[in-house]
């Protein structure tokens, strides 16, 4: 955006709206509330994370005319919380109010061709390739797919979180079959890579185009889920974190982005770095920025789309992030409900608890996180390894 059309500062006191009323509006919420904003959120459940603590809550489907021109009415600008909201309700939007991330990059970001095809591009400006893969969208893309991308993941191009919508195949039988599985739906085929860890990196930036970021997130999953971050010195080589943020940068800047968004990595066993996706939006790698450092992924989210200074988010203390899954919600063996131990965690040093207020546990189901700080990496992690003994959870520090 060129600054003939940077927006007017919002202040304090304007409205924010978001579309999506899961824990990232709910957090985005916190923080914009925490700075003296009103809030509107849309989402189609009446009983949403987000909306029970907005001002607003707009209940209607994403695409209803009648909620979007409420929004539009309501709030003085709008970001999203989820990358599956429909790219034309952004753009439509986006005719009333100032809309970041705008629906171009969502758009991008919700399609992994887009985005691989984005990415491809930027890999000179970024320096990081994303991993060799093909398209397939139809019948005839399947016997030109290259021998080197067996074994490989099929992933669908749109609707995949969480390790959903994907599949290993390790011959080509078996891609045409899990092909046929995924109802011939536009997908893309990635060389299974030998992975030796994970990272992110999240940045934020400007309608100006100027941008700040954090320091680089070491991740594990577990069944596809983000279990785990770590965030402390040594948590990352450094020239693999310096890297990974130019790289994370470049591939903002080459869509002109503006609001929070996250770039996921794979670290190979010979330490190359692979970008693998991109979230536009606070990620859950970032929920430790809300207790370890000056500045959340959150407030930054008001402050790009509010157009207030991005400063630099200095990490203050070195943090660990345990994902909280409805499965702690179930005892061990009998599988009966049980309520983690609270009192327990807490009594742990640098413990801070973070539930997001969804009334149902379930297997899988992001309930909540556990941000630990510390004075050191050392104490972060014995802490870390306290606090999953409690909750039953695999002793990160293994990792
Ligand atoms: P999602 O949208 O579900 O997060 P990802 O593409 O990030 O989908 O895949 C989920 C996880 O599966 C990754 O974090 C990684 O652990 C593993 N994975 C995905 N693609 C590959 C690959 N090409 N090689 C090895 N592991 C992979
Ligand atoms: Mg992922």
């Amino acid at each position: 955006m060129s600054p003939a059309t940077v927006p007017p500062v919002l202040l304090p006191g304007s409205t924010l709206g978001v579309m999506g009323g899961g824990q990232l509006g709910r957090m985005f919420v916190h923080a914009a509330q925490a700075m003296g904003y009103f809030t509107a959120v849309l989402d189609p459940d009446p009983d949403s994370p987000a909306g029970r603590v907005s001002h607003h809550h707009v209940h209607a489907d994403y695409l209803d005319g009648d909620g979007l021109a409420r929004l539009s009415r309501l709030a003085d600008a709008v970001t999203t919380e989820f990358e599956n909201v429909p790219a034309e309700a952004l753009a439509s939007l986006a005719g009333d109010v100032p809309v970041a991330p705008g629906a171009e990059a969502v758009a991008i970001a919700q399609d992994r061709i887009r985005e691989k095809a984005h990415f491809s591009r930027c890999a000179e400006a970024s320096g990081v390739p994303c991993a060799p893969y093909a398209v397939i969208e139809r019948e005839d893309h399947l016997a030109p797919v290259p021998a080197a991308l067996l074994p490989g993941i099929l992933k669908t191009a749109r609707l995949g979180y969480d390790g959903k919508g994907q599949r290993t195949v390790t011959t080509r039988a078996e891609l045409a079959e899990a092909w046929a599985d995924f109802g011939r739906v536009p997908c893309v085929l990635e060389q299974r890579l030998p992975l030796a860890g994970e990272c992110s990196v999240i940045v934020a930036r400007g309608h100006d185009g100027r941008s700040v970021h954090f320091p680089p997130q070491r991740n594990l999953h577990r069944d596809g889920i983000l279990a785990v971050t770590e965030v402390h010195e040594g948590s990352l080589p450094a020239a693999q974190a310096q890297q990974a943020v130019a790289a994370a940068r470049a591939i903002a800047d080459g869509i002109g982005y503006v609001g929070v968004l996250c770039v996921e990595f794979f670290v190979l066993e010979d330490g190359r770095l692979i970008v693998n996706e991109m979230a536009p939006r606070p990620h859950n790698s970032g929920h430790y920025t809300i207790d370890a450092c000056e500045c959340s992924q959150f407030e930054l989210q008001v402050r790009a789309m509010t157009g207030l200074p991005l400063v630099v988010p200095r990490q203050h203390s070195p943090a660990i992030m345990l994902n909280l899954l409805g499965d702690l919600w179930f005892a061990p063996v009998s599988g009966r409900p049980v309520e983690p131990a609270w009192a327990r965690v807490l009594a742990l040093p640098g413990t801070h608890l973070h539930l997001y207020g969804k009334t149902e546990a379930r297997r899988g189901r992001k309930m909540g996180h556990l941000n630990i700080t510390g004075p050191s990496a050392e104490a972060v992690r014995a802490v870390a390894a306290q606090a999953a003994s409690l909750l039953g959870l695999p002793d990160s520090t293994a990792c």
